[in-house]
């Protein structure tokens, strides 16, 4: 009753379960077929008659072509056409899978199952589905079709039966759709938990603009790209309703602060800022237009379309008072980023002796009095550099690049810590009450996987995320699935799947991994970009995962793909420095804010920017590992971010990078349910009649499977366990409520 499974490989061939037999047959019967056409792309058609290898296949706009057998794949029959798990797909190859998907998307549905994972497909457009009607709609029906309230609700229902805290882990590249589909889970989990109270539906609501406006931006993928990582724990009382929450973030990437690509923006805070203030709050901050700071004039864009930053500054202000940001603090926020805004406007020119000193302008004035201090202290604090020595202090001038650095340097550090301070601020207001029975779902929602034609720091650290992800998926769905069966004594042919364990080991690997290395390139005074890629390439050779390139560059083949990195600012990013003088000018400044942030600073440890990210990453999967998890794969159809556009490559490409063939395999192939006897037993056996109850679990068990008429090749009976194929338990379980 076993299929064998093909091994994997790279053709795309990883799909096919039914090979040369099946095939001939459909050649026979004249049956629907997939041929490949010469550009790749895949057609119907039904075969007309076959000479040797080649075959005459009559295609749905009448042409009649000859195609290679290698090039033709059984189709499925109609009545199998857009099924909501690909599981059900009686022919289970790429085309088939690709056609399904698109099908189903054209109709609006955007998601389906593969497995146990749920497949989001970005409909870059609003279904009107999400609603708050929508949502007690859903409750109320039997959750039958794939969707994120089943999902979120199956979670809930089994934190509450099994008291074990559950995760929804979503995935998927930049733009794919990870922060909406995080929304939707988190607004139904609140409706659900919230006992009719709006009131925590809206605090999540509202928390989410502060994320959004001080943590996303414009980039040329997404134009409300994340850029941190976090992970949202909702606690939930004994009686199922919310108790509070805690939101943990992972490196915000600081560098947009000072430096964009073109065509992206920074943060949204600064252009809703600019454009949303009233006329009296610009006053005091000196606020101009958007256009006329450095920082954000850089790229060239400016709006996004479809945006309304004023707008979207009232909604922020409006959140910033729900969770209890008082007007002072606000005022506070505002000036910090006014402050950031001038600091880039500050320029700097070198005298004859070749001393780099401030232009004393508007930029330098505005600067200094939003921040707290004399133009001249600032001015000093980014033209010298004072050392301690012995008893003295010796103050020394700084070159043109480094002075520019430095005021840099200031403004990201006040930018990352004004985030830090607001989620600590967005946690106090969401504080988990006392009568919390401590059991949780949390929603993980990373950065996604991302590859540009050059990557550089923030590429490496965000794609070393998406492997550690990638890992935990891979450990429960096909490494924890097989070794269970293989503990339970279960015939079990194993479906070999993409481990990226490799991958992970080229990152993590001590002393000679990426990270270690990067680390130790870092500690050295005389390093560079380029000694530390010759030391990757000294290092690391040979490694199938790793492939030096000419000069600063190298590549890593990751689960998702290869990717080509340009070391080209590693050492100084992830030395991450803030000299100890700069932090003592904030503190002597005379604002609160920037005076508990050089106290933050001082309380830090001092880590490079490698490690903290690290020991960030691992705090949070050992968290997720004691959790049962669920997950959730998005897949943006086009990178237009348009509707309506499905580009088969693009989508074929991310279903194969995130395992989707080999979870489908798995899953048909597997029982996706187990019960142990005892469990089986516990909630059945009052179905049966008094007289055969037996008192050990494992006959009951058996004895409610005849009863039920479950067949035998739907179910396997294990040492310890009960092992039901997909819909098995779906059907007792609706027969246990109809005599209930
Ligand atoms: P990611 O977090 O994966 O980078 P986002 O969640 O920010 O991607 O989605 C990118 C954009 O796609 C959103 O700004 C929105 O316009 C659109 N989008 C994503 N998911 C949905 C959805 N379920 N319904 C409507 N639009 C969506
Ligand atoms: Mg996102």
């Amino acid at each position: 009753p076993y299929v064998t499974l093909s091994s994997s490989d790279s053709s795309g061939k990883v799909w096919e379960l039914e090979g040369g037999d099946s095939l001939s047959y459909f050649i026979k019967k004249k049956l629907r077929v997939w041929c490949r056409q010469p550009r790749g792309q895949w057609e119907l058609g039904m075969i007309q008659s076959t000479s040797g290898e080649e075959a005459f296949v009559s295609l749905s706009n009448g042409n009649v072509m000859k195609v290679d057998r290698s090039e033709i794949l059984p189709a499925n029959p109609d009545v199998l056409e857009d099924v909501d798990d690909l599981i059900k797909l009686g022919y289970l190859n790429e085309p088939s899978v690709l056609h399904n998907l698109k099908l189903r998307y054209s109709q609006g549905m955007i998601y389906s199952k593969a497995g146990p994972v749920l497949i989001a497909l970005n409909p870059f457009k609003d279904l009107q589905m999400n609603g708050n009607d929508y949502v007690s709609a859903r409750s109320q029906r039997a959750m039958n079709s794939p969707h994120i309230y089943a999902i979120a609700d199956a979670a809930y229902n089994k934190m509450i039966r099994d008291e074990v805290n559950q995760s929804i882990i979503i995935s998927g590249e930049s733009g794919s759709g990870k922060t909406e589909t995080a929304k939707i889970a988190l607004q139904y989990l609140a409706a659900l938990g919230g006992g009719g109270n709006c009131a925590i539906e809206n605090e999540f609501l509202q928390i989410n603009r502060i994320l959004e406006a001080f943590g996303n931006a414009k980039t040329s993928r997404n134009n409300n790209s994340s850029r941190f990582g976090k992970l949202i724990e909702i606690h939930f009382g004994c009686t199922g309703k919310i108790c509070g929450a805690k939101i943990q973030t992972l490196l915000l990437e600081k560098s947009r602060v000072v430096q964009l690509a073109r065509d992206e923006r920074s943060y949204h805070i600064f252009y809703q800022l600019c454009a949303g203030s009233s006329s009296d709050l610009k006053e005091k901050l000196n606020l101009r237009a958007v256009s006329e700071y450095k920082y954000l004039v850089q790229s060239d864009c400016m709006s996004v379309d479809g945006v309304d930053d004023a707008k979207s500054f009232d909604q922020l202000m409006e959140a910033l008072d729900t969770v209890r940001i008082c007007k002072e603090d606000q005022e506070l926020i505002f000036k910090i980023l006014a402050a950031i805004l001038w600091l880039g406007n500050i320029s700097f020119q070198v005298d004859r002796e070749n001393h780099v000193e401030v232009v004393e302008d508007e930029a330098v004035t505005s600067a200094a009095k939003l921040m707290g201090c004399t133009s001249q202290d600032l001015m000093t604090a980014l033209c010298t550099h004072k050392i301690q020595a012995d008893e003295d202090i010796i103050a020394k001038n700084l070159t043109l690049s480094q002075a520019i650095e430095r005021r840099d340097a200031i403004a990201k550090f006040i930018y990352a810590s004004l985030f830090n301070w607001l989620l600590d601020q967005v946690n106090k207001s969401l504080e988990v009450g006392k009568t919390c029975t401590g059991k949780s779902i949390s929603i993980l929602d990373l950065y996604g996987f991302q590859t540009f034609q050059k990557n550089g720091f923030e590429q490496f650290y965000m794609n070393y995320a998406n492997e550690r992800i990638q890992q935990h998926y891979n450990r429960h769905l096909f490494k924890l699935e097989q070794e269970d069966y293989e503990l339970d004594g279960i015939d079990w042919t194993k479906v070999d799947f993409e481990d990226n364990q490799g991958c992970l080991d080229l990152f993590e690997k001590k002393p000679q991994g990426l990270l270690s290395l990067l680390d130790e390139e870092s500690n050295l005074p005389n390093a560079s970009d380029l000694t530390f890629a010759n030391k990757l390439k000294h290092h690391l050779h040979p490694n199938p995962c790793f492939k030096g390139e000419r000069g600063r560059a190298f590549r890593v083949r990751h689960y998702a793909g290869e990717v080509l990195y340009d070391t080209n600012g590693f050492l100084e990013k992830n030395r991450d420095t803030m000299s100890s003088d700069c932090i003592q000018f904030l503190s002597s400044c005379n604002c609160e804010l920037l005076q508990l942030f050089s106290k933050m600073f001082n309380q830090s440890e001092k880590q490079s920017v490698a490690t903290k990210f690290k020991v960030q990453l691992f705090k949070l999967m050992h968290q997720l590992e004691s959790t049962m998890p669920h997950f959730i794969r998005c897949i943006a159809p086009n990178t237009k971010q348009l509707p309506g556009i499905y580009d088969e490559s693009l989508v074929l490409q991310q279903l194969r990078c995130c395992g989707v063939p080999e979870v489908v395999r798995l899953s048909r192939a597997g029982y996706p349910t187990r019960m142990t006897h005892q469990e089986f037993s516990r909630r059945y056996a009052f179905m049966l009649s008094e007289t055969n109850v037996s008192n050990d679990p494992l006959s009951i068990s058996v004895a409610v499977l005849q009863k039920f008429n479950i067949p035998s090749e739907m179910y396997h009976v294990g040492y310890t366990k009960l092992y039901l194929r997909a819909g098995q338990i779906d059907a007792l379980e609706n027969t246990r409520k109809q005599i209930l």
